[in-house]
């Protein structure tokens, strides 16, 4: 038998033990509730493989989309059949923004093929090709008849324009041969790489042309140029550096020899480099090289082992998505957080490298 005062206290105890199990279980479903809202605040960026063509898909964290370039027509929709994979594995069934670089086949090629496997809503580009090769202008209008039988809406962006695409901030750093003229947040320092002169050649196809973006998600940061060639390179970074440092490089023009600098790279001195290249196109051994001696670089993925690298100059096996011989369109996917920090997986392996928030 208890007494009525050890009673009393072991009721007191219960209660104290309920009223904590309470909160406890408030705490716990109010967390969950939170995740369950924001079930994933990163960014997710998926490296298509297009074979030496471009094809980059951006989902923000509201599921918000955004196509970087779309790859080669023909080839029995094998580029528009690799992004609608990409699409379905973020939960996509449309495409909000496409942006088209430039008007070349590796770029602009899949259009009509893309359009006939997934909704999209609107098209962004620099605004008429004036590239008038007979393949040039033929991919054009077949573009634009796209544009005007699916009735999309359609941007022309300018260079200093910010893209209105919800979840990050997308801002136009080069269009139709047009740079920034003023800097990006937090950029505009003297370069002394300037010091030293360089003379690239004057480029007049649609790749000088290229519709180049500069992407911030809280503190992570990426650039990519499309295929804009070197003397449009050196307006953006001399004498002032109006790009400033980035993270995560988008090697220009699938890491051939007349894009990526080594006054560009070296300017904005990425963490890490994405190189888009194919088995056969890109990947040259002065881009290569250049990427890699970037001061502060932690690593250069590539889609593809380029022949040309051989083994002295392509990065390491495990960072390449495809070995020579062996292609079977995989890809990379970035994951970032609002810290700065992001991870980098490689599809073929599984494996994932995480590279840390900034100090
Ligand atoms: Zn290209």
């Amino acid at each position: 038998m208890f007494s009525r005062s050890l009673r009393a206290s072991l009721n007191a105890m219960r209660l104290r033990a309920f009223t904590l199990l309470f909160f406890v279980m408030l705490a716990t479903f109010s967390r969950a509730e939170k995740q369950a809202k924001h079930p994933t605040d990163i960014l997710r960026v998926f490296f298509i493989d297009v074979e030496g063509g471009q094809a980059t898909l951006f989902v923000s964290p509201s599921g918000q989309s955004f196509l970087v370039d779309v790859g080669w027509g023909g080839h029995d929709f094998r580029d528009a059949d690799r992004i609608v994979a990409a699409a379905k594995q973020a939960g996509l069934t449309k495409i909000d923004y496409v942006l088209i670089t430039h008007f070349h086949p590796d770029h602009v090629g899949g259009v009509p093929q893309l359009a006939q496997r997934i909704p999209v809503g609107t098209f962004i580009d620099h605004g008429i090709n004036r590239e008038f090769t007979p393949e040039i202008t033929k991919l054009y209008e077949d573009y634009q008849q796209v544009l005007v039988q699916h009735g999309y809406e359609h941007i022309i962006a300018r260079p200093g324009d910010v893209l209105p695409i919800n979840g990050m901030d997308v801002k136009v750093v080069s269009a139709d041969g047009d740079v920034l003229r003023t800097p990006l947040r937090g950029a505009g320092k003297p370069n002394e790489l300037c010091n030293t002169p360089v003379d690239y050649p004057e480029d007049k196809s649609e790749n000088a042309r290229s519709l180049g973006i500069h992407i911030t998600f809280g503190r992570l940061t990426l650039l990519d140029l499309g295929d804009l060639t070197a003397d449009k390179e050196v307006e953006l970074v001399c004498r002032n550096n109006l790009l400033g440092y980035v993270d995560v490089l988008v090697v220009s023009h699938h890491g051939w020899k007349e894009s990526s600098s080594p006054l560009l790279v070296h300017s904005i001195l990425p963490r890490v480099a994405i190189m888009d290249n194919g088995e056969t196109k890109g990947g040259s051994v002065s881009v290569l090289d250049t990427v890699k001696s970037s001061p502060g670089l932690e690593d250069l993925w590539q889609l593809h082992y380029s022949p040309e690298g051989g083994e002295l100059h392509n990065t390491q096996p495990g960072r390449i998505a495809n070995l020579l011989g062996k292609d079977e369109g995989k890809g990379l996917e970035l994951t970032g957080g609002r810290d700065g920090s992001f991870s980098v997986m490689n599809e073929r392996t599984g494996e994932t490298k995480r590279y840390a928030r900034p100090q």
